[in-house]
């Protein structure tokens, strides 16, 4: 008995390509994946940029545009909240103590 020539040879199925999707569509979820993440920003990203963003309120008040994110945060988050505003009243307290004092208007 010679069992030769048995050829186990198997064809990879390259089937089922039908549902690539085109580039646009990645790319509408792309972008929606990433409005998702920014919107829900965990609040160790936030504590990460309090003081810059404390330091930006105080100097020229624009930092609710500069990241909205952080102040949609502090909407939502009593937490950072509360750590912000104490952080900005430190700042505050501190400049004041270096006798920089610009008036500030109450
Ligand atoms: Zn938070």
């Amino acid at each position: 008995m010679n069992m030769k020539g048995q050829s186990n040879q198997q064809s990879a199925n390259a089937g089922g390509n039908a549902e690539e999707l085109p580039d646009e569509v990645v790319q509408g979820i792309l972008r929606l994946l990433e409005s998702a993440r920014v919107q829900d920003m965990p609040c160790s990203e936030v504590f990460a940029r309090l003081d810059q963003y404390a330091e930006r309120e105080l100097r020229d008040h624009e930092a609710a545009k500069w990241m909205p994110l952080l102040r949609e945060h502090f909407d939502i988050c009593p937490d950072c909240c509360e750590e912000y505003e104490a952080l900005l009243r430190a700042i505050e307290h501190a400049d004041r103590e270096r006798g920089s004092a610009a008036p500030a208007p109450e």
